[in-house]
């Protein structure tokens, strides 16, 4: 039996689904949200249906978007003959903010893990290829590289190398590159520093 009302209950079951936060901080954080004004609290809720409504996936690289096509693929400046592979929308962020990549982004949604169930039609692969077929294999538009930036952990370097062996085959004139050593191995890219993962970007190396 649960020691609170239904209603408290319910928001601390729901906090607690949040990564890192374990039942303890759940009820810290619901306790502060009940003792926020009115204001405040709804805010929270609002903000969290908004995402919900208005964010998908833009529908060339996957990558969040609130309209068909994300901000990076909006932007003209970008090199479009420069695809970096991620896993998810959030590896994103820290190969921005190296200040290093001017290409453009292809957002998996996963690694795969044929233990977990995750097999290659999951994740948006045959999208990958969709869309270097699509921009032709030379000439204008075509793309010259292709850096498999997933995670330097087991699903992400299996996830590398299943695709580097397709693209192989399939657009035998593409370099295809991985970052370079020097990611801590086991981490996600969201947790290393923009110095490090500049500096893997920098010196990738082919697959
Ligand atoms: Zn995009």
């Amino acid at each position: 039996m649960s020691t609170f009302a239904p209603p408290v209950q319910r928001l601390v079951t729901e906090l607690s689904k949040l990564p890192g936060v374990g039942n303890r901080t759940a009820q810290r954080l619901a306790f502060h949200i009940l003792r926020a004004s009115n204001d405040d609290a709804l805010a929270l809720a609002d903000a969290i249906r908004e995402v919900k409504e208005k964010i998908g996936l833009c529908e060339v690289c996957s990558n969040l978007a609130d309209e068909p096509r994300c901000r990076i693929c909006q932007d003209e400046r970008r090199d479009r003959g420069l695809i970096c592979v991620v896993e998810e929308p959030s590896d994103v962020i820290p190969i921005e903010r190296t200040h290093e990549y001017h290409g453009v982004y292809h957002v998996l949604g996963g690694a795969l893990s044929p233990i977990d169930g995750v097999e290659p039609e999951d994740l948006k692969i045959e999208e990958l290829y969709k869309r270097l077929a699509g921009a032709g294999a030379t000439g204008e538009g075509a793309v010259r590289e292709v850096v498999l930036a997933t995670n330097p952990t087991t699903t992400g370097e299996a996830t590398a190398l299943h695709i580097a062996e397709e693209l192989r085959s399939r657009v035998p004139a593409l370099t295809v590159t991985r970052l370079a050593s020097g990611l801590p191995v086991g981490a996600d890219l969201e947790y290393a520093d923009e110095v490090t993962l500049g500096k893997a970007l920098a010196g990738r190396r082919s697959m």
